[in-house]
Protein backbone atom coordinates (compact mmCIF):
# COMPACT_ATOMS: atom_id res chain seq x y z
CA UNK A 1 0.00 0.00 0.00
CA UNK A 2 1.00 3.49 -0.43
CA UNK A 3 3.30 5.01 2.78
CA UNK A 4 1.47 8.78 3.73
CA UNK A 5 1.80 11.44 0.70
CA UNK A 6 3.89 13.52 3.20
CA UNK A 7 6.82 11.41 2.58
CA UNK A 8 6.99 11.64 -0.72
CA UNK A 9 9.22 14.61 -0.90
CA UNK A 10 11.91 13.09 1.15
CA UNK A 11 11.66 9.50 -0.57
CA UNK A 12 12.07 11.62 -3.96
CA UNK A 13 15.01 13.21 -2.70
CA UNK A 14 16.97 10.30 -1.67
CA UNK A 15 16.33 8.38 -4.68
CA UNK A 16 17.82 11.45 -6.43
CA UNK A 17 20.72 11.63 -4.30
CA UNK A 18 21.46 7.66 -4.64
CA UNK A 19 20.97 7.64 -8.51
CA UNK A 20 23.80 10.53 -8.46
CA UNK A 21 25.56 8.53 -5.94
CA UNK A 22 26.19 5.74 -8.52
CA UNK A 23 26.68 7.91 -11.68
CA UNK A 24 30.67 7.92 -11.23
CA UNK A 25 30.71 4.46 -10.91
CA UNK A 26 29.26 4.03 -14.32
CA UNK A 27 30.96 6.84 -15.36
CA UNK A 28 34.22 4.71 -14.96
CA UNK A 29 32.71 1.61 -16.36
CA UNK A 30 32.50 4.42 -19.64
CA UNK A 31 35.99 5.18 -19.32
CA UNK A 32 37.61 1.39 -18.87
CA UNK A 33 35.33 0.89 -22.01
CA UNK A 34 37.56 3.79 -23.71
CA UNK A 35 40.89 2.06 -22.26
CA UNK A 36 39.50 -1.04 -24.57
CA UNK A 37 38.76 1.15 -27.45
CA UNK A 38 41.68 2.42 -27.46
CA UNK A 39 43.44 -0.72 -27.69
CA UNK A 40 41.00 -2.58 -29.82
CA UNK A 41 38.62 0.46 -31.77
CA UNK A 42 37.22 -2.79 -33.88
CA UNK A 43 36.02 -4.12 -30.47
CA UNK A 44 32.15 -4.06 -30.94
CA UNK A 45 31.08 -5.65 -27.82
CA UNK A 46 33.32 -2.82 -25.88
CA UNK A 47 30.90 -0.35 -28.32
CA UNK A 48 28.05 -1.99 -27.39
CA UNK A 49 28.50 -1.96 -23.67
CA UNK A 50 29.58 1.83 -24.52
CA UNK A 51 26.64 2.73 -26.07
CA UNK A 52 24.15 1.04 -23.36
CA UNK A 53 25.61 3.04 -20.56
CA UNK A 54 25.14 6.11 -22.17
CA UNK A 55 21.66 5.00 -23.44
CA UNK A 56 20.56 4.35 -20.14
CA UNK A 57 22.21 7.49 -18.39
CA UNK A 58 20.52 9.48 -20.82
CA UNK A 59 16.75 8.08 -20.48
CA UNK A 60 17.32 7.55 -16.34
CA UNK A 61 19.03 11.14 -15.51
CA UNK A 62 16.54 13.08 -17.71
CA UNK A 63 13.35 11.04 -15.61
CA UNK A 64 15.28 12.33 -12.69
CA UNK A 65 15.48 15.83 -13.96
CA UNK A 66 19.10 16.04 -14.47
CA UNK A 67 19.09 18.15 -17.83
CA UNK A 68 22.66 18.64 -18.58
CA UNK A 69 24.12 15.03 -17.58
CA UNK A 70 21.26 13.94 -20.38
CA UNK A 71 22.11 15.69 -22.81
CA UNK A 72 25.95 15.00 -22.72
CA UNK A 73 24.94 11.23 -22.68
CA UNK A 74 22.73 11.88 -25.79
CA UNK A 75 25.11 13.16 -27.45
CA UNK A 76 27.19 10.02 -26.82
CA UNK A 77 24.50 7.51 -27.83
CA UNK A 78 24.03 9.64 -31.24
CA UNK A 79 27.19 9.22 -31.74
CA UNK A 80 27.73 5.43 -31.16
CA UNK A 81 24.24 4.47 -32.36
CA UNK A 82 24.81 4.14 -36.24
CA UNK A 83 28.09 2.00 -35.53
CA UNK A 84 26.19 -0.25 -32.82
CA UNK A 85 23.24 -0.52 -35.41
CA UNK A 86 24.55 -1.54 -38.22
CA UNK A 87 27.56 -3.20 -36.86
CA UNK A 88 30.30 -1.88 -38.17
CA UNK A 89 33.63 -0.81 -37.00
CA UNK A 90 34.10 2.41 -34.75
CA UNK A 91 36.21 5.37 -36.84
CA UNK A 92 39.19 5.48 -34.71
CA UNK A 93 39.17 9.37 -34.99
CA UNK A 94 35.91 9.45 -33.09
CA UNK A 95 37.88 8.65 -29.93
CA UNK A 96 38.52 11.72 -28.86
CA UNK A 97 34.96 13.31 -29.45
CA UNK A 98 34.12 10.19 -26.82
CA UNK A 99 36.45 11.21 -24.42
CA UNK A 100 35.36 14.74 -24.75
CA UNK A 101 31.70 13.51 -24.00
CA UNK A 102 32.36 11.49 -21.30
CA UNK A 103 34.44 14.82 -19.47
CA UNK A 104 31.49 16.47 -20.25
CA UNK A 105 29.22 14.24 -18.54
CA UNK A 106 31.67 14.15 -15.33
CA UNK A 107 31.24 17.87 -14.86
CA UNK A 108 27.58 17.81 -15.38
CA UNK A 109 27.36 15.46 -12.73
CA UNK A 110 29.81 17.05 -10.23
CA UNK A 111 27.67 20.34 -10.95
CA UNK A 112 24.36 18.59 -10.04
CA UNK A 113 26.14 17.04 -6.84
CA UNK A 114 26.54 20.54 -6.08
CA UNK A 115 22.67 22.07 -6.87
CA UNK A 116 20.18 22.03 -4.20
CA UNK A 117 18.48 19.02 -4.93
CA UNK A 118 15.05 19.47 -2.79
CA UNK A 119 14.67 22.00 -5.17
CA UNK A 120 13.87 19.86 -8.33
CA UNK A 121 12.27 17.19 -5.82
CA UNK A 122 9.87 19.41 -4.50
CA UNK A 123 8.64 20.35 -8.16
CA UNK A 124 8.22 16.61 -8.87
CA UNK A 125 6.55 15.15 -6.23
CA UNK A 126 4.25 18.85 -6.03
CA UNK A 127 3.06 17.42 -9.72
CA UNK A 128 2.67 13.93 -8.37
CA UNK A 129 0.43 15.05 -5.19
CA UNK A 130 -1.52 17.06 -7.55
CA UNK A 131 -2.23 14.66 -9.44
CA UNK A 132 -3.50 11.80 -7.08
CA UNK A 133 -5.15 14.21 -4.87
CA UNK A 134 -8.75 12.48 -6.38
CA UNK A 135 -7.10 9.23 -5.86
CA UNK A 136 -6.57 8.99 -2.27
CA UNK A 137 -8.46 6.27 -0.15
CA UNK A 138 -12.17 7.74 1.08
CA UNK A 139 -14.33 5.58 3.61
CA UNK A 140 -16.54 7.82 5.48
CA UNK A 141 -20.25 7.81 5.11
CA UNK A 142 -22.46 10.69 6.84
CA UNK A 143 -25.88 8.99 7.72
CA UNK A 144 -28.83 11.22 8.61
CA UNK A 145 -31.87 9.71 10.03
CA UNK A 146 -34.48 11.27 12.47
CA UNK A 147 -35.54 7.92 13.86
CA UNK A 148 -32.86 7.79 16.68
CA UNK A 149 -33.21 3.91 17.01
CA UNK A 150 -32.96 3.71 12.91
CA UNK A 151 -29.81 5.88 13.05
CA UNK A 152 -28.53 3.85 15.86
CA UNK A 153 -28.67 0.44 13.91
CA UNK A 154 -27.54 1.85 10.29
CA UNK A 155 -24.51 3.30 12.23
CA UNK A 156 -23.51 0.02 13.68
CA UNK A 157 -24.51 -1.70 10.38
CA UNK A 158 -22.32 0.09 8.50
CA UNK A 159 -19.81 0.64 11.01
CA UNK A 160 -19.42 -3.13 11.04
CA UNK A 161 -18.57 -3.47 7.14
CA UNK A 162 -15.77 -1.56 7.65
CA UNK A 163 -16.66 2.30 6.94
CA UNK A 164 -16.49 5.25 9.12
CA UNK A 165 -19.59 7.09 10.00
CA UNK A 166 -20.68 10.42 11.37
CA UNK A 167 -24.52 10.21 12.28
CA UNK A 168 -26.94 13.20 12.44
CA UNK A 169 -30.55 14.04 13.07
CA UNK A 170 -30.83 17.15 11.04
CA UNK A 171 -30.36 18.20 7.72
CA UNK A 172 -28.71 21.34 9.38
CA UNK A 173 -26.02 19.61 11.18
CA UNK A 174 -25.78 17.24 7.86
CA UNK A 175 -25.09 20.45 5.97
CA UNK A 176 -22.35 21.88 8.11
CA UNK A 177 -20.46 18.90 8.04
CA UNK A 178 -20.78 18.75 3.93
CA UNK A 179 -18.66 22.34 4.72
CA UNK A 180 -15.95 20.81 6.32
CA UNK A 181 -15.49 17.25 5.47
CA UNK A 182 -15.89 15.71 2.16
CA UNK A 183 -17.56 11.85 2.74
CA UNK A 184 -17.44 9.01 0.79
CA UNK A 185 -21.06 8.93 0.31
CA UNK A 186 -24.21 9.88 2.30
CA UNK A 187 -27.29 8.02 3.51
CA UNK A 188 -30.09 10.17 4.26
CA UNK A 189 -33.98 9.78 5.17
CA UNK A 190 -35.57 11.64 2.62
CA UNK A 191 -38.70 12.30 5.35
CA UNK A 192 -35.93 14.00 7.98
CA UNK A 193 -38.20 15.44 10.47
CA UNK A 194 -36.89 18.68 11.08
CA UNK A 195 -38.98 19.97 13.66
CA UNK A 196 -41.48 20.13 10.89
CA UNK A 197 -42.00 18.15 7.98
CA UNK A 198 -38.99 18.91 5.79
CA UNK A 199 -39.18 20.08 2.11
CA UNK A 200 -38.00 18.94 -1.01
CA UNK A 201 -35.70 21.95 -1.44
CA UNK A 202 -33.69 21.46 1.68
CA UNK A 203 -32.54 18.01 0.42
CA UNK A 204 -31.86 19.60 -3.21
CA UNK A 205 -29.87 21.79 -1.40
CA UNK A 206 -27.45 19.37 0.64
CA UNK A 207 -27.56 17.03 -2.95
CA UNK A 208 -26.08 20.68 -4.34
CA UNK A 209 -23.53 20.87 -1.85
CA UNK A 210 -22.82 17.35 -1.87
CA UNK A 211 -21.48 17.68 -5.68
CA UNK A 212 -21.51 15.29 -8.31
CA UNK A 213 -18.51 12.82 -6.95
CA UNK A 214 -20.40 11.88 -3.38
CA UNK A 215 -23.22 9.49 -4.03
CA UNK A 216 -26.58 9.95 -2.01
CA UNK A 217 -28.92 6.72 -1.11
CA UNK A 218 -32.35 7.83 -0.02
CA UNK A 219 -34.34 6.10 2.97
CA UNK A 220 -37.92 6.66 3.09
CA UNK A 221 -41.48 5.32 4.92
CA UNK A 222 -42.83 5.64 1.06
CA UNK A 223 -43.15 3.51 -1.34
CA UNK A 224 -45.33 5.59 -3.48
CA UNK A 225 -44.24 6.98 -7.44
CA UNK A 226 -44.75 10.45 -6.17
CA UNK A 227 -41.67 10.27 -3.64
CA UNK A 228 -39.44 7.88 -5.87
CA UNK A 229 -39.75 10.56 -8.65
CA UNK A 230 -39.31 13.09 -6.25
CA UNK A 231 -36.27 11.57 -4.83
CA UNK A 232 -34.96 11.27 -8.38
CA UNK A 233 -35.26 14.77 -9.11
CA UNK A 234 -33.24 15.39 -5.81
CA UNK A 235 -30.75 13.71 -6.97
CA UNK A 236 -30.78 10.53 -5.06
CA UNK A 237 -28.38 7.46 -6.64
CA UNK A 238 -30.41 4.92 -4.75
CA UNK A 239 -33.59 4.79 -3.08
CA UNK A 240 -34.62 2.09 -0.19
CA UNK A 241 -38.00 1.85 1.70
CA UNK A 242 -38.06 1.41 5.48
CA UNK A 243 -37.31 -0.94 6.83
CA UNK A 244 -34.12 -1.40 5.09
CA UNK A 245 -32.23 -4.57 3.84
CA UNK A 246 -28.78 -3.64 5.62
CA UNK A 247 -27.24 -6.42 2.91
CA UNK A 248 -28.84 -4.61 -0.31
CA UNK A 249 -28.18 -1.39 1.38
CA UNK A 250 -24.13 -2.18 1.73
CA UNK A 251 -24.28 -4.03 -1.67
CA UNK A 252 -25.25 -0.25 -3.22
CA UNK A 253 -22.77 1.69 -0.84
CA UNK A 254 -19.67 -0.55 -2.19
CA UNK A 255 -21.04 -0.28 -5.66
CA UNK A 256 -20.80 3.44 -5.50
CA UNK A 257 -17.93 3.63 -3.58
CA UNK A 258 -16.63 0.85 -5.68
CA UNK A 259 -12.88 2.30 -6.26
CA UNK A 260 -11.94 2.24 -2.68
CA UNK A 261 -13.10 -1.67 -2.29
CA UNK A 262 -11.16 -2.97 -4.94
CA UNK A 263 -7.67 -4.44 -4.50
CA UNK A 264 -4.49 -1.96 -5.86
CA UNK A 265 -3.09 -2.87 -9.29
CA UNK A 266 0.00 -4.74 -9.31
CA UNK A 267 2.81 -3.59 -11.45
CA UNK A 268 6.16 -5.62 -11.82
CA UNK A 269 8.89 -3.32 -12.66
CA UNK A 270 12.05 -4.41 -14.53
CA UNK A 271 14.67 -2.15 -14.70
CA UNK A 272 18.52 -2.96 -14.14
CA UNK A 273 18.64 0.71 -12.78
CA UNK A 274 17.58 0.57 -9.40
CA UNK A 275 16.94 4.14 -8.64
CA UNK A 276 15.58 4.31 -11.53
CA UNK A 277 13.39 1.95 -10.75
CA UNK A 278 12.23 2.88 -7.42
CA UNK A 279 11.38 6.40 -8.50
CA UNK A 280 8.68 5.07 -10.80
CA UNK A 281 7.97 2.48 -8.15
CA UNK A 282 7.04 5.63 -5.98
CA UNK A 283 5.10 7.32 -8.48
CA UNK A 284 2.55 4.13 -9.12
CA UNK A 285 2.65 3.49 -5.66
CA UNK A 286 1.04 7.61 -4.61
CA UNK A 287 -1.52 6.27 -7.63
CA UNK A 288 -2.32 3.98 -4.82
CA UNK A 289 -0.75 0.78 -7.01
CA UNK A 290 1.25 -1.96 -5.40
CA UNK A 291 4.92 -2.66 -6.94
CA UNK A 292 7.43 -4.71 -7.15
CA UNK A 293 10.65 -4.43 -8.81
CA UNK A 294 12.95 -6.89 -10.69
CA UNK A 295 16.50 -5.36 -11.41
CA UNK A 296 18.02 -8.36 -12.93
CA UNK A 297 15.90 -9.88 -15.98
CA UNK A 298 16.17 -13.15 -14.91
CA UNK A 299 14.69 -12.69 -11.43
CA UNK A 300 11.35 -11.91 -13.38
CA UNK A 301 10.18 -15.10 -13.92
CA UNK A 302 10.32 -16.56 -9.91
CA UNK A 303 7.67 -13.08 -9.24
CA UNK A 304 5.81 -13.41 -12.05
CA UNK A 305 4.47 -16.62 -10.34
CA UNK A 306 4.74 -14.91 -6.47
CA UNK A 307 3.43 -11.31 -7.40
CA UNK A 308 0.98 -12.44 -9.78
CA UNK A 309 0.95 -8.69 -11.54
CA UNK A 310 -1.61 -7.10 -13.53
CA UNK A 311 1.15 -5.44 -15.42
CA UNK A 312 5.03 -5.45 -16.19
CA UNK A 313 6.30 -2.14 -16.85
CA UNK A 314 9.73 -2.60 -18.67
CA UNK A 315 13.11 -1.21 -19.54
CA UNK A 316 14.58 -2.04 -23.26
CA UNK A 317 18.11 -2.18 -22.38
CA UNK A 318 19.36 -4.40 -19.97
CA UNK A 319 22.72 -6.02 -19.76
CA UNK A 320 22.05 -9.79 -19.63
CA UNK A 321 19.49 -9.71 -22.00
CA UNK A 322 17.07 -7.28 -23.81
CA UNK A 323 13.40 -6.21 -23.24
CA UNK A 324 12.56 -7.52 -26.59
CA UNK A 325 13.70 -11.05 -25.46
CA UNK A 326 12.31 -10.47 -22.38
CA UNK A 327 8.99 -10.34 -23.11
CA UNK A 328 9.10 -12.77 -26.40
CA UNK A 329 10.15 -15.64 -23.83
CA UNK A 330 7.17 -14.12 -21.24
CA UNK A 331 4.42 -14.71 -23.97
CA UNK A 332 6.03 -17.79 -24.69
CA UNK A 333 4.95 -19.34 -21.37
CA UNK A 334 1.40 -20.07 -21.65
CA UNK A 335 0.54 -18.29 -18.17
CA UNK A 336 1.47 -15.30 -19.18
CA UNK A 337 0.30 -14.91 -22.96
CA UNK A 338 -1.65 -12.18 -22.07
CA UNK A 339 -0.26 -9.86 -19.51
CA UNK A 340 0.36 -6.99 -20.55
CA UNK A 341 4.05 -5.07 -21.06
CA UNK A 342 4.49 -1.84 -21.20
CA UNK A 343 7.92 -0.82 -22.71
CA UNK A 344 9.98 2.15 -20.73
CA UNK A 345 13.26 3.33 -22.59
CA UNK A 346 14.78 6.22 -24.02
CA UNK A 347 14.55 4.89 -27.24
CA UNK A 348 13.00 7.56 -29.69
CA UNK A 349 13.28 6.00 -32.81
CA UNK A 350 9.89 4.50 -34.11
CA UNK A 351 11.27 2.20 -35.76
CA UNK A 352 12.19 0.20 -33.04
CA UNK A 353 9.89 1.00 -31.23
CA UNK A 354 7.42 -0.31 -33.37
CA UNK A 355 9.73 -3.73 -33.42
CA UNK A 356 9.49 -3.89 -29.55
CA UNK A 357 5.97 -3.96 -29.94
CA UNK A 358 6.05 -6.76 -32.03
CA UNK A 359 7.53 -8.85 -29.91
CA UNK A 360 4.87 -8.62 -27.63
CA UNK A 361 5.24 -5.22 -26.01
CA UNK A 362 1.62 -3.65 -25.81
CA UNK A 363 2.84 0.06 -25.38
CA UNK A 364 6.05 1.99 -25.79
CA UNK A 365 6.19 5.06 -23.21
CA UNK A 366 9.57 6.91 -23.79
CA UNK A 367 11.75 8.25 -20.47
CA UNK A 368 11.65 11.16 -18.77
CA UNK A 369 8.03 9.91 -18.89
CA UNK A 370 5.47 12.29 -16.70
CA UNK A 371 4.04 10.93 -13.76
CA UNK A 372 0.41 11.59 -15.01
CA UNK A 373 1.38 10.19 -18.49
CA UNK A 374 2.85 6.91 -17.06
CA UNK A 375 0.02 6.41 -14.09
CA UNK A 376 -2.95 6.27 -16.76
CA UNK A 377 -1.31 4.23 -19.66
CA UNK A 378 -0.47 1.60 -17.02
CA UNK A 379 -3.89 2.41 -15.26
CA UNK A 380 -5.43 1.78 -18.44
CA UNK A 381 -3.91 -1.66 -19.47
CA UNK A 382 -3.93 -3.18 -15.85
CA UNK A 383 -7.66 -2.40 -16.02
CA UNK A 384 -8.51 -4.25 -18.97
CA UNK A 385 -6.38 -7.23 -17.36
CA UNK A 386 -8.41 -6.97 -14.50
CA UNK A 387 -11.32 -7.64 -15.90
CA UNK A 388 -9.65 -10.49 -18.13
CA UNK A 389 -8.51 -12.42 -15.48
CA UNK A 390 -11.48 -11.60 -13.39
CA UNK A 391 -13.54 -13.90 -15.69
CA UNK A 392 -11.34 -16.48 -15.39
CA UNK A 393 -10.36 -16.48 -12.16
CA UNK A 394 -13.24 -15.04 -9.88
CA UNK A 395 -16.62 -16.10 -9.19
CA UNK A 396 -19.34 -14.25 -10.14
CA UNK A 397 -21.80 -14.19 -6.97
CA UNK A 398 -19.07 -12.89 -4.99
CA UNK A 399 -16.16 -11.22 -7.46
CA UNK A 400 -14.07 -13.36 -4.77
CA UNK A 401 -10.99 -16.21 -5.85
CA UNK A 402 -12.53 -19.29 -7.20
CA UNK A 403 -11.72 -22.30 -5.92
CA UNK A 404 -8.59 -23.43 -8.00
CA UNK A 405 -7.15 -19.95 -7.87
CA UNK A 406 -7.54 -19.89 -4.07
CA UNK A 407 -4.96 -22.97 -3.92
CA UNK A 408 -2.87 -21.83 -5.94
CA UNK A 409 -2.68 -18.68 -3.94
CA UNK A 410 -2.19 -20.86 -0.88
CA UNK A 411 0.55 -22.88 -2.74
CA UNK A 412 1.99 -19.63 -3.60
CA UNK A 413 1.88 -18.30 -0.34
CA UNK A 414 3.31 -21.31 1.21
CA UNK A 415 6.27 -20.88 -0.95
CA UNK A 416 6.62 -17.43 0.19
CA UNK A 417 6.45 -17.75 3.74
CA UNK A 418 8.89 -20.83 3.65
CA UNK A 419 11.45 -18.11 1.48
CA UNK A 420 10.46 -15.78 3.87
CA UNK A 421 11.25 -17.51 7.05
CA UNK A 422 7.96 -16.39 7.73
CA UNK A 423 3.98 -18.15 9.32
CA UNK A 424 1.25 -17.85 6.93
CA UNK A 425 -2.66 -18.97 8.01
CA UNK A 426 -4.92 -20.29 6.14
CA UNK A 427 -8.39 -20.92 7.31
CA UNK A 428 -11.66 -22.99 5.87
CA UNK A 429 -14.76 -21.02 6.63
CA UNK A 430 -17.98 -22.56 6.35
CA UNK A 431 -21.70 -20.85 7.17
CA UNK A 432 -23.48 -23.01 10.03
CA UNK A 433 -26.44 -24.51 9.23
CA UNK A 434 -27.07 -22.56 5.79
CA UNK A 435 -29.22 -25.42 4.58
CA UNK A 436 -31.66 -24.28 7.24
CA UNK A 437 -31.50 -20.41 5.86
CA UNK A 438 -32.49 -21.57 2.59
CA UNK A 439 -35.38 -23.73 3.61
CA UNK A 440 -36.58 -20.79 5.87
CA UNK A 441 -36.46 -17.48 3.77
CA UNK A 442 -35.61 -19.10 0.15
CA UNK A 443 -32.37 -18.82 -1.87
CA UNK A 444 -32.12 -15.94 -3.05
CA UNK A 445 -32.11 -14.32 0.69
CA UNK A 446 -29.50 -17.51 1.16
CA UNK A 447 -27.56 -15.34 -1.75
CA UNK A 448 -27.38 -12.61 0.32
CA UNK A 449 -25.99 -14.49 3.23
CA UNK A 450 -23.49 -14.82 0.77
CA UNK A 451 -22.67 -11.67 -0.41
CA UNK A 452 -22.65 -10.30 2.88
CA UNK A 453 -19.94 -12.65 4.50
CA UNK A 454 -17.88 -12.43 1.57
CA UNK A 455 -18.32 -8.22 1.90
CA UNK A 456 -17.22 -8.78 5.27
CA UNK A 457 -13.92 -10.91 4.82
CA UNK A 458 -13.36 -8.07 2.01
CA UNK A 459 -13.68 -5.11 4.17
CA UNK A 460 -12.33 -6.49 7.11
CA UNK A 461 -9.10 -8.31 5.98
CA UNK A 462 -5.76 -7.03 5.01
CA UNK A 463 -5.11 -5.95 1.27
CA UNK A 464 -2.70 -8.35 1.15
CA UNK A 465 -4.70 -11.21 2.53
CA UNK A 466 -6.02 -13.46 -0.06
CA UNK A 467 -10.16 -14.51 -0.03
CA UNK A 468 -11.99 -16.85 -2.16
CA UNK A 469 -15.19 -19.04 -2.34
CA UNK A 470 -13.76 -22.26 -1.63
CA UNK A 471 -17.45 -23.93 -2.20
CA UNK A 472 -20.84 -22.99 -2.06
CA UNK A 473 -21.39 -21.70 1.39
CA UNK A 474 -17.03 -22.32 2.00
CA UNK A 475 -14.87 -19.68 1.98
CA UNK A 476 -10.82 -20.03 2.27
CA UNK A 477 -8.58 -16.95 3.38
CA UNK A 478 -4.59 -17.01 3.32
CA UNK A 479 -3.68 -14.62 5.35
CA UNK A 480 0.46 -13.89 4.76
CA UNK A 481 2.78 -13.43 8.18
CA UNK A 482 0.36 -14.65 9.97
CA UNK A 483 0.71 -17.15 13.35
CA UNK A 484 -2.06 -19.39 14.88
CA UNK A 485 -2.45 -16.54 17.81
CA UNK A 486 -3.29 -13.91 15.54
CA UNK A 487 -5.40 -16.00 12.54
CA UNK A 488 -7.46 -17.13 16.00
CA UNK A 489 -7.81 -13.29 17.44
CA UNK A 490 -8.95 -12.18 13.61
CA UNK A 491 -11.38 -15.11 12.25
CA UNK A 492 -12.73 -14.56 16.45
CA UNK A 493 -13.45 -10.87 15.84
CA UNK A 494 -14.82 -12.09 12.46
CA UNK A 495 -16.94 -14.78 13.87
CA UNK A 496 -18.58 -12.04 16.03
CA UNK A 497 -19.11 -9.29 13.84
CA UNK A 498 -20.59 -11.90 11.22
CA UNK A 499 -23.39 -13.29 13.85
CA UNK A 500 -24.13 -9.32 15.12
CA UNK A 501 -25.31 -8.45 11.31
CA UNK A 502 -29.01 -8.78 10.85
CA UNK A 503 -30.23 -10.11 7.97
CA UNK A 504 -33.64 -9.15 6.53
CA UNK A 505 -36.41 -11.81 4.69
CA UNK A 506 -39.92 -9.94 4.17
CA UNK A 507 -40.01 -8.43 8.13
CA UNK A 508 -38.41 -11.14 9.21
CA UNK A 509 -34.72 -10.91 10.97
CA UNK A 510 -32.11 -13.46 11.49
CA UNK A 511 -28.79 -13.53 11.61
CA UNK A 512 -26.21 -16.54 10.73
CA UNK A 513 -23.19 -17.83 12.35
CA UNK A 514 -20.04 -19.70 10.71
CA UNK A 515 -17.19 -22.12 12.12
CA UNK A 516 -13.70 -21.75 10.67
CA UNK A 517 -10.64 -24.59 10.48
CA UNK A 518 -7.23 -23.21 10.10
CA UNK A 519 -3.81 -24.57 10.15
CA UNK A 520 -0.40 -22.48 10.15
CA UNK A 521 2.67 -22.70 7.87
CA UNK A 522 5.01 -24.07 9.58
CA UNK A 523 3.48 -26.07 12.00
CA UNK A 524 2.32 -27.33 8.60
CA UNK A 525 4.94 -27.54 5.90
CA UNK A 526 3.07 -28.02 2.80
CA UNK A 527 0.12 -26.68 1.01
CA UNK A 528 -1.68 -29.86 0.64
CA UNK A 529 -1.40 -30.74 4.45
CA UNK A 530 -2.15 -27.09 5.53
CA UNK A 531 -5.34 -27.55 3.05
CA UNK A 532 -6.02 -31.41 4.87
CA UNK A 533 -5.30 -29.92 8.69
CA UNK A 534 -7.46 -26.72 8.17
CA UNK A 535 -10.24 -29.13 6.96
CA UNK A 536 -10.10 -31.35 9.35
CA UNK A 537 -10.19 -28.35 12.24
CA UNK A 538 -13.47 -27.30 9.79
CA UNK A 539 -14.97 -30.45 10.76
CA UNK A 540 -13.85 -30.30 14.53
CA UNK A 541 -15.50 -26.77 14.56
CA UNK A 542 -18.60 -28.40 13.10
CA UNK A 543 -18.60 -31.08 15.67
CA UNK A 544 -17.48 -29.61 18.42
CA UNK A 545 -21.19 -27.33 18.60
CA UNK A 546 -20.25 -24.73 15.60
CA UNK A 547 -19.89 -20.73 15.59
CA UNK A 548 -16.34 -21.41 16.75
CA UNK A 549 -13.31 -21.38 15.67
CA UNK A 550 -10.54 -24.49 16.08
CA UNK A 551 -6.50 -24.56 15.22
CA UNK A 552 -5.35 -27.60 13.78
CA UNK A 553 -2.79 -29.14 16.68
CA UNK A 554 0.42 -28.43 14.58
P1 LIG B 1 -23.25 -27.09 8.50
O1 LIG B 1 -23.45 -26.20 9.69
O2 LIG B 1 -22.90 -28.47 8.88
O3 LIG B 1 -22.28 -26.50 7.55
O4 LIG B 1 -24.66 -27.17 7.77
P2 LIG B 1 -25.08 -26.56 6.38
O5 LIG B 1 -26.55 -26.66 6.24
O6 LIG B 1 -24.49 -25.21 6.23
O7 LIG B 1 -24.29 -27.50 5.39
P3 LIG B 1 -24.72 -28.33 4.12
O8 LIG B 1 -23.44 -28.64 3.44
O9 LIG B 1 -25.60 -29.49 4.50
O10 LIG B 1 -25.58 -27.37 3.23
C1 LIG B 1 -25.06 -26.34 2.49
C2 LIG B 1 -26.16 -25.72 1.71
O11 LIG B 1 -25.68 -24.57 1.02
C3 LIG B 1 -26.72 -26.62 0.67
C4 LIG B 1 -26.78 -25.79 -0.59
O12 LIG B 1 -28.04 -25.84 -1.17
C5 LIG B 1 -26.50 -24.40 -0.13
N1 LIG B 1 -25.80 -23.62 -1.12
C6 LIG B 1 -24.64 -23.92 -1.76
N2 LIG B 1 -24.31 -22.93 -2.62
C7 LIG B 1 -25.26 -21.97 -2.53
C8 LIG B 1 -25.46 -20.72 -3.17
O13 LIG B 1 -24.68 -20.25 -4.00
N3 LIG B 1 -26.55 -19.99 -2.80
C9 LIG B 1 -27.43 -20.47 -1.86
N4 LIG B 1 -28.47 -19.68 -1.54
N5 LIG B 1 -27.27 -21.65 -1.26
C10 LIG B 1 -26.20 -22.40 -1.58
MG1 LIG C 1 -20.71 -26.91 3.57
MG1 LIG D 1 -22.38 -25.01 6.14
Amino acid sequence: MAEPRRDIKEKMKLLRESYLRQLPERIEEMDACCGGLKKDPGDREIAKNLHRLAHSIKGSSASFGFGEVSAAALSLDKLLKPFVETGTQLAEGLLPDILGIIDRLKSAVELMNQRHLEEAAAIVSDQIRQEIAERAERRLVFIAEGDPSLLKELSEQIHQFGYDVAVFSRFDELSDAIGEKSPSAVVLDFELPEGVRSEPATVITIRNRLGNGIPAIFISERDDITARLQAVKAGSDAYFVKPVNITDLMDKLDSLTTSRVSEPYKILIVDDEPELAAYHALILQEAGMATEIVNEPLQVFERLFEFGPDLILMDMYMPECDGMELAKTIRQMGAYFSIPIVFLSGETNIDKQLSAMRMGGDEFLTKPIKPDHLISSVAIRAERMRTIRSFMERDSLTGLLNHTRTKLQLDIAVTRARRLGAHMAFAMIDIDRFKTVNDTYGHPTGDRVITGLSRLLQQRLRKTDIIGRYGGEEFAVVLNETNAHYAKKMLDELRTIFSQIKFRHQDKEFSVTFSAGVAVYPEFEDAETIGDAADKALYEAKRSGRNRVIIAPG
